[in-house]
C-alpha cells in the first residue's frame, strides 16, 4: 500500500508534543510491514537550522492565497530511508516557533496551513507518487480531506485515494472567522453546516471529521469520551454522526528510540535485570541538578507542555506542600505564559528539593525519565499520552489521572489488577492527586515490591507493533469506502 503521512510536526525534525512522536515513529512501523510510506511536512526554521541533510527537488507549486501568488518549493530529507518531503515557503514557515509564541497563535495560521494543505494536493500530482491512503493529522491538515472530498471528486488522480483522519487532540480545532475562507482557498459554498461552518465560524477539525473516509483517535477511552457532552469540546454531535467510522487506536512509542539499554543520553544504561544502572541515573541526575544525592529520597518528575490540559493547576496547589516533604521533584516544561510565570516565581522561593526547568530539552528529558522514581501526569484530559509510556519503559512509575489513554495504560492495585504498573486517581482535585501520590510514596518504602512494579512497567509492551497492525486494518477499511 502507498501511504502518505501529512503532518504539521514530525520527530526528529520538528516537535512540540506527542503528535511529532507518532508521525515520526508510526511510518517506520508501517514500513516494516512492507508499505511504501512517505511523509510531508512544512520546512520550518528549526529543520533548516539543524544538521539534517536536505536535498533540493526540482518541483514547486504556486498557490493563490487571497489573490496573491505564493510559491512553495519542495525539499527532501529522509527518516530511516522513508522519504520526508518538506514544503518550503519562508514567509510562512521560517519562524522561531511552529504555531505561535507563548502569548498566542500566529495570526496567519489559517493562511500558513491553508497554503500547506493546498500545496500538498498540488505537489502530489507533480510527483511520482499516487497514494492509496492519505493519512492526515489534527486541524492543521484537516483541509485536505475537505478539499479532496468536495473539490476534487472528478479528479482522476485522487479518485482511488482513501482519506484517514486522526484526532490527536480534540481541543485544538483550527477555528477561524468566516473571513478566513479565502486564506484556505475556499468560497462560501463550503461555509455550510455539512462542511466547515460551526457556530458561524470555520472549524477545520469538524470539516476533516465529516469529510474523511474513516476517523480515529489515539485511545479507546478517549474515543468514547469525546462522544460525550462533557468531553466533546462541542464536537460530540459531529463525532456521534461518524460513530460507525470512528475508532480508537492506542499510540505506541518507538522502542528503539526510547530504550534505557542503549540511550546515549543516560549516565548509565540499564535493563529490568540491572536496576542498579537506574540508581546510577538517579544519582547522576541529582548531582547534575544540584539536588541532595540520596538514593532513598523518592524523586518525582513531570515532563510536560505547560497547558491547562496537563493539570498544572493541580500541581500549583501542591507545590508548597511538596517543598516541605521528604521528596524531590523535577519539572521540565514549556508552554503557556501564566504557568511559566507561576513556575518561575516558585523557583525564586528557592525550595531546595524542587528543580524547575522551563525549556524544551529532549536530552534532559531522557535523563529525567531514567533518573526518576515516579512520573506525574495529573491531566485534565489525555487523548493517549506518551509521557507515561516512556516512563514505564524507563522504570519510572506513573502516577496519573484516570482519563483517556492514561486509563488504558496505567493500572492501579486499587482497581483489582494483579500486576499493577502505577497509581491512578479519578477526581480532578488536588486532594485526589495528593492521595495517589501518598499511596505511591508509601509503596516506595517497600523496595522489593516497588522494584517489582518498576520491572512490570519496563516489561510491558507499548511498542508500535500492535498499533501498526490496527492502522493497517484501518487503512483497509478506508479503502473499502472509496467508490469509483
Ligand atoms: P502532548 O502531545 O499532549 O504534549 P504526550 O504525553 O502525548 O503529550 O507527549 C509529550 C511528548 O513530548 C513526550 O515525548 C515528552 O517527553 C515530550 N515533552 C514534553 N515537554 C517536553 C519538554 N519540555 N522537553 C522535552 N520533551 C518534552
Amino acid at each position: 500500500m502507498k501511504i502518505l503521512f501529512v503532518a504539521s510536526e514530525v520527530s526528529p525534525f520538528a516537535k512540540t508534543g506527542g503528535l511529532a512522536d507518532v508521525t515520526g515513529s508510526l511510518p517506520r512501523a508501517l514500513k516494516k510491514k512492507g508499505h511504501d510510506v512517505r511523509i510531508i511536512m512544512p520546512l520550518y526554521q528549526c529543520v533548516e537550522e539543524d544538521d539534517f541533510t536536505i536535498r533540493k527537488v526540482r518541483k514547486g507549486v504556486e498557490i493563490t492565497v487571497n489573490g496573491e501568488v505564493r510559491k512553495g518549493l519542495l525539499r527532501q530529507t529522509s527518516l530511516d530511508h522513508i522519504p520526508v518531503y518538506l514544503l518550503e515557503n519562508r514567509d510562512y514557515f521560517h519562524r522561531p516557533e511552529l504555531y505561535g509564541t507563548p502569548a498566542g497563535d500566529y495570526p496567519d495560521n489559517s493562511r500558513r496551513f491553508g497554503f500547506f494543505c493546498r500545496g500538498v494536493i498540488e505537489l502530489l500530482k507533480r510527483m511520482d507518487f499516487r497514494p492509496d491512503v492519505i493519512h492526515c493529522h489534527d486541524w492543521q491538515t484537516a483541509l485536505i480531506p475537505v478539499l479532496l472530498k468536495y473539490g476534487h471528486q472528478e479528479d482522476p488522480f485522487y479518485r482511488k485515494t482513501a482519506l484517514v483522519y486522526t484526532i490527536h487532540n480534540l481541543a485544538y480545532q483550527g477555528v477561524f472567522e468566516r473571513e478566513a475562507l479565502p486564506d484556505l482557498g475556499l468560497d462560501d459554498s463550503h461555509f455550510t453546516i455539512e462542511r466547515l461552518e460551526f457556530y458561524n465560524r470555520i472549524n477545520l477539525m469538524k470539516g476533516g471529521i465529516l469529510a474523511a473516509d474513516v476517523v480515529n483517535t489515539v485511545s479507546d477511552t478517549y474515543c468514547r469520551e469525546i462522544q460525550t457532552e462533557e468531553m466533546g469540546c462541542g464536537l460530540e454531535g459531529v463525532l456521534r454522526l461518524r460513530s460507525h467510522d470512528l475508532y480508537g487506536i492506542l499510540n505506541g512509542i518507538d522502542y528503539q528510540e526510547w530504550n534505557p539499554a542503549t540511550d546515549p543520553a543516560l549516565f548509565k544504561k540499564y535493563t529490568p535485570s540491572s536496576l542498579s544502572g537506574k540508581a546510577a541515573n538517579k544519582k547522576g541526575l541529582q548531582k547534575a541538578l544540584g539536588l541532595q544525592q540520596a538514593a532513598d529520597i523518592p524523586l518525582l518528575a513531570m515532563i510536560t507542555r505547560l497547558s491547562t490540559q496537563k493539570g498544572i493547576d493541580l500541581l500549583e496547589k501542591l507545590l508548597p506542600r511538596f517543598a516541605r516533604e521528604r521528596l524531590q521533584l523535577v519539572i521540565l516544561g514549556t508552554g503557556d505564559e501564566k504557568y511559566m510565570t507561576m513556575l518561575k516565581d516558585f523557583k525564586e522561593t528557592g525550595a531546595g528539593n524542587i528543580s524547575i526547568h522551563l525549556a524544551f530539552d529532549t536530552a534532559l528529558s531522557r535523563r529525567i525519565y531514567a533518573g526518576s522514581d515516579m512520573f506525574l501526569m495529573p491531566s485534565h484530559y489525555e487523548p493517549c499520552g506518551l509521557g507515561q509510556l516512556i516512563a514505564l519503559r524507563y522504570g519510572s512509575v506513573p502516577v496519573v489521572r484516570k482519563t483517556g489513554g492514561l486509563a488504558d495504560t496505567v493500572f492501579d492495585r486499587r482497581d483489582g489488577v494483579r500486576d499493577p504498573n502505577g497509581f491512578t486517581f479519578d477526581d480532578y482535585t488536588p486532594e485526589a492527586f495528593l492521595e495517589a501520590i501518598t499511596r505511591a510514596l508509601d509503596a516506595y518504602r517497600d523496595r522489593k515490591s516497588w522494584d517489582k512494579m518498576v520491572r512490570i512497567g519496563m516489561h510491558s509492551d507499548y511498542s508500535w507493533e500492535h498499533s501498526a497492525a490496527e492502522y493497517d486494518a484501518l487503512y483497509e477499511k478506508a479503502l473499502t469506502k472509496v467508490v469509483y
